[in-house]
């Protein structure tokens, strides 16, 4: 697809960590070009080459290092399709405001997310939850719409125990290893991060254990509130000196008590629906599993499929839940930017946005339903 056929998408809490992330993954995306940055009034009015404090290991994309920041407001230069990575003590009201003028926001920030008629979506494990869409639009009576993608932990535990729902998900117990980037920048104080292991992150353990029931939970009516799975989760969370990937330990009950190896075989085999893997970010496998590897090499395994997928070791039995393993995930890439850039796609593939874009908004035929 050519450059005149992309079509130019916002971003929300361009400046921040998520934010440059997003900057960098949009680079030479062939449905989208970044074309309009909103933050704070901190940011609004300089250049993007000014305002944020660039972070990244690659340099900052060329194409929008000299586009202005504006103020996080809707305007009438502002695209139709909107990614948001802004703070969460202010995402909300100003999510609403984008959606009340006609915006689809897709968002990485927690205030939405549990919304019975806001879609929580990974792709690969609940596409058909997008639908809920249609069911915001009537009941909230805006033209624009919100899409979530859960917080980063999430994803990685809920990627990895997808391809584990036949075999009956009860409990889960998972403990994370997170990293700074996570917190945002400049994030958790040195004092405290440097030869530490901080056993708190606010929030983060409640997140994991809802979002990952409504992720995994049934949708009943076509387009109607999701039910959310019967499954308990429990989790720990821990801030480590890593700078990116987050590490999820995870020990599972499943009813049909498979062996380690059953267990391995289906990850392996975890594709998602087929239609995601038309998507132009979808990685052709989003759970890689590594056999016999008992020394983790972060860096690398977190960057697997361009960090959109996950990475599961260490696949053994617990001798309490009945199996266990590890998992990594990129948090600011398949935790995060590229969620919701997968999210984008979607959107756009189930016909969504072309209703909008091009012939007024129309509920599309459900493309698949579990
Ligand atoms: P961050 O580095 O602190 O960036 C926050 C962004 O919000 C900045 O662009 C900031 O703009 C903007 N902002 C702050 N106050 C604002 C206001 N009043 N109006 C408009 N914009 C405002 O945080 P982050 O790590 O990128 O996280 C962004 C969101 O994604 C959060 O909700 C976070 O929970 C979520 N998230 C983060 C991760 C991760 O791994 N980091 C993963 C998943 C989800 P200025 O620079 O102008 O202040």
């Amino acid at each position: 697809m050519s450059r005149d056929f992309q079509h130019p998408v916002g971003l929300l809490g361009a400046t921040g960590m998520v934010g440059q992330q997003f900057a960098l993954y949009l680079e030479g995306h062939p449905w989208f070009r970044l074309a309009w940055l909103g933050a704070s009034e901190r940011s609004a009015g300089l250049h993007y080459a000014h305002a944020a404090r660039w972070v990244q290991d690659r340099p900052m994309p060329a194409g929008v290092a000299g586009l202005p920041v504006r103020p996080a407001a809707p305007d009438a230069e502002c695209p139709r399709l909107v990614f948001s990575a802004m703070d969460a003590s202010v995402a909300g009201g100003i999510e609403r405001a984008f959606a009340r003028a006609g915006h689809f926001v897709l968002s990485n920030s927690r205030n939405h997310r549990l919304d019975p008629d806001v879609p929580l979506v990974i792709p690969e494990v609940n596409p058909e939850h997008i639908a809920l869409v249609g069911h915001q639009r009537r009941e909230r009576g805006w033209p624009g719409a919100i899409v979530t993608n859960p917080n980063c932990s999430t994803i990685t535990l809920a990627l990895a125990l997808a391809p584990l729902r036949p075999f009956g998900i009860r409990r889960v117990m998972v403990t994370t290893l997170q990293a700074v980037s996570g917190a945002g920048y400049p994030g958790v104080p040195a004092m405290d991060m440097l030869g530490n292991a901080i056993p708190f992150i606010d929030g983060e353990e409640d997140k994991i254990a809802a979002e990952t029931c409504k992720v995994m939970g049934t949708m009943r009516e076509w387009g109607e509130p999701v039910e959310p799975a019967a499954v308990t989760v429990s989790a720990h969370c821990n801030r480590v000196a890593t700078v990116d990937g987050h590490l999820v330990c995870a020990s599972v009950e499943l009813e049909a008590r498979p062996s380690p190896a059953e267990v391995r075989e289906a990850m392996a085999g975890f594709r998602g629906h087929p239609q995601e893997l038309a998507f132009p970010t979808a990685p052709q496998r989003p759970v890689r599993v590594t056999e016999g590897v008992d020394r983790p090499q972060p860096r690398r395994d977190a960057m697997a499929g361009r960090g959109m997928a996950v990475t599961v070791g260490r696949v053994r039995e617990c001798p309490v839940l009945g199996v266990k393993f590890v998992a990594l995930g990129h948090n600011t890439i398949r935790g995060a930017a590229g969620a919701s850039v997968l999210n984008a796609e979607l959107l756009r593939t189930g016909g969504w946005l072309e209703g909008d874009f091009v012939s007024g908004a129309a509920d599309p035929a459900p493309a698949h339903v579990d």
